[in-house]
């Protein structure tokens, strides 16, 4: 058996990752954004987070990402995590008792503890930009038929989905919340990003983007975004945003047209 060290050394290899937490634990006070995640294939990790600007941010230290074998907590010398359904059925389901054990060995640091789910709230990004204005996340993946459900009560664990659809194991949808979450921080996108306008932020779509050429297949980048003028080209985007956002997304368009004054 790999000693836990040995495997975070393997998934180094994939990318810098940060594990000085776990040799100096002072530096958790240093507030920067922190996420653990508890997973069975830690070589996953960083994987997409460790390349382009989060993965910059990642080695400027703007935020930090622990990666933490649940493996390390199974039983026995197969380092067992998992056993069959009580009630029957297909498939394995991931002890109650190792689930907890390896939650039990992160420092919570004021952060939520969430099990990616698809049974779960779906991530929204009013969800995100709280989570990005915390200390960080425990994010623990899930594999298998899922989790023992005693585990989630006694842990108050909180259920977060990504989509109605199901995924094979946690560690994407782990991804795609530390993502969106480590992408708001700021410094991380840089100066000219703004997230005050992108979809979701206003509670509609994204209006269209346009760039050179300026004649595409001959189609022209709209005129109003040619000529100048910033109210008009303003009137313009907002105009657009609503009316995608009525076409695609009825749900949003209908909690828009709620708050307006
Ligand atoms: N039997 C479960 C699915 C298990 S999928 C069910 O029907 O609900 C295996 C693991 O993948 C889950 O434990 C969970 O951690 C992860 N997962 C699958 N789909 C997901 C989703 N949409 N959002 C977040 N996590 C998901």
């Amino acid at each position: 058996m790999l000693s836990s060290e040995k495997r975070f050394a393997k998934g180094e290899r994939n990318g810098p990752v940060d594990h000085s937490e776990r040799r100096t634990p002072r530096a958790w006070a240093s507030g920067r954004w922190q996420a653990s995640v508890l997973t069975l294939f830690p070589e996953m990790f960083p994987g997409p987070l460790g390349v382009s600007l989060l993965g910059k941010a990642l080695e400027k230290k703007l935020w930090s990402l622990e990666v933490r074998d649940i493996r390390e907590h199974g039983l026995g010398k197969h380092r067992t995590v998992d056993d069959t359904p009580a009630g029957g059925g297909p498939g394995m389901v991931m002890r109650a008792d190792v689930a907890a054990a390896a939650i039990d060995a992160v420092e919570r640091a004021g952060r939520p503890l969430i099990y990616l789910s698809p049974r779960g709230k779906p991530l929204d990004q009013a969800r995100v930009r709280d989570l990005a204005a915390g200390p960080g996340a425990i994010l623990l993946c899930g594999r298998f038929e899922g989790l023992d459900q005693r585990v989630i009560e006694a842990r108050a664990i909180e259920e977060i989905s990504i989509g109605d659809f199901v995924l094979a194991g946690g560690e994407i949808a782990a991804m795609a919340l530390i993502e969106a979450a480590v992408r708001l921080i700021p410094g991380v996108l840089g100066d000219h990003a703004s997230t005050a306008e992108e979809s979701f932020a206003a509670g509609l779509l994204e209006y269209p983007h346009f760039t050179r050429p300026q004649n595409f297949e001959g189609l022209p980048i709209p005129e109003v975004l040619t000529q100048g003028n910033h109210s008009e080209i303003a009137k313009y985007r907002q105009a657009q945003a609503e009316t995608l956002t009525r076409q695609r997304r009825p749900d949003l368009w209908t909690l828009y047209e709620k708050k307006k004054p």
